[in-house]
């Protein structure tokens, strides 16, 4: 296990970024749009403990927060305009490969003096005056449980339980490879803070809308599989959204199904963002979500359209056809595959 503790590295950068936050007073914290529960824990877990150090803070994600996380404490404080009057010495940027991660307004962002980018991802850019990136952390709120800890701030409930959901969803509950002993230890330490993990899951897992669901049936109807077996693809269509009534928030965790299937070794799930109506010549704006089963480095793929994330989880945004995507990523998939 790699940390602040044998990373020389980690231990200088944790120690200045402490430094920096006891002589700034006024922060804004802000994570990747569409975010998940990683994303939005780690703004909760970070402005909750800035409250004990007496800091102004503002949380801020340019997308509405998922239903599935308002049981998070404080959750109604995060917003998703920055009031440009509004005055910050520091930025904290929480859970993204780069700036443009957080979205819309990363000019405001980029004009506060002092950005301090948090991060998990092996993508990382190292934007930013201080970077706090630890590749093998299971979720950036792992980061955030050790600068607490170094920071003597004392965890409570609320605290914790923003830590275990960040944890639990970027794990996909304790089931993906970066599920460690370090994650068990820390999710033991929440729990006797006063985690609930019977609650958290059933707010996160157990209160999908219908329209999510039958979103999910028409997604799992749209499978391919290609490529001697090894590739599945999934598409999701604006209209699909529409015909369910759901957001793109509802989407998270598909391509996992698609991942599931025997011999996959990449699942793909193709999210049209903005519609190119129903024309399928015409070019439209695309989402990816890329995974694979460990033996291939999809964060490879997602970087040559762009994009970024880990080796087994990665994703690019695109301005494209449909068909040209699909038969762009069948060919890295079979350079990949060495088929
Ligand atoms: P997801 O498929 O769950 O949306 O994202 C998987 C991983 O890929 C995450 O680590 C996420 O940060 C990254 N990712 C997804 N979409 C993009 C994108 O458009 N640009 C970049 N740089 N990373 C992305
Ligand atoms: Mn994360």
């Amino acid at each position: 296990m790699i940390t602040e503790k044998t990373d020389p590295k980690l231990k200088i950068a944790m120690n200045q970024i402490i430094h920096h936050l006891k002589n700034s007073n006024r922060i804004l914290l802000a994570s990747h749009a569409n975010p998940d529960g990683d994303a939005i824990g780690s703004l909760i877990a970070m402005g909750l403990s800035l409250d004990v150090l007496n800091k102004k803070t503002t949380l801020y994600n340019e997308s509405p927060v998922p239903a599935v996380y308002n049981f998070l404490p404080a959750v109604e404080r995060i917003v998703q305009h920055i009031d440009r009057k509004n005055v910050y010495d520091t930025a904290i940027i929480f859970d993204c490969s780069d700036l443009q991660r957080i979205g819309k307004d990363v000019s405001i962002v980029s004009r506060i003096p002092v950005i301090i980018n948090i991060d998990h991802h092996a993508t990382n850019t190292h934007f930013g005056d201080f970077q706090l990136i630890d590749t093998f952390a299971c979720a950036t709120t792992e980061i955030i449980y050790r600068l607490l800890k170094k920071m003597a701030v004392r965890i409570n409930k609320a605290i914790a339980t923003s830590i275990y959901t960040g944890i639990l969803t970027d794990t996909g509950s304790f089931r993906f490879s970066n599920t460690n002993r370090s994650v068990f230890a820390i999710c033991e330490e929440m729990s006797g803070l006063g985690v609930d993990p019977h609650s958290v899951a059933r707010h996160i897992y157990e209160t999908y809308s219908l329209g999510r669901i039958k979103l999910l049936g028409m997604v799992l109807s749209s499978i391919e599989i290609s490529c001697n077996n090894k590739l599945s693809i999934m598409i999701l269509t604006k209209k699909m959204l529409d015909e369910t009534n759901t957001q793109p928030e509802d989407i998270n965790g598909f391509v996992n199904y698609a991942k599931g299937i025997e011999g996959i070794k990449i699942a793909v799930l193709i999210k049209e963002l903005a519609s190119n109506n129903e024309e399928p010549e015409k070019p439209g704006r695309f989402n990816v979500s890329l995974r694979s089963d460990e033996t291939v480095d999809v964060a490879a793929i997602a970087a040559s359209f762009g994009g970024g994330g880990h080796s087994v989880a990665a994703g690019f945004s695109i301005e494209s056809t449909l068909s040209d995507i699909k038969s762009k990523i069948i060919n890295l998939a079979e350079n990949c595959l060495g088929i």
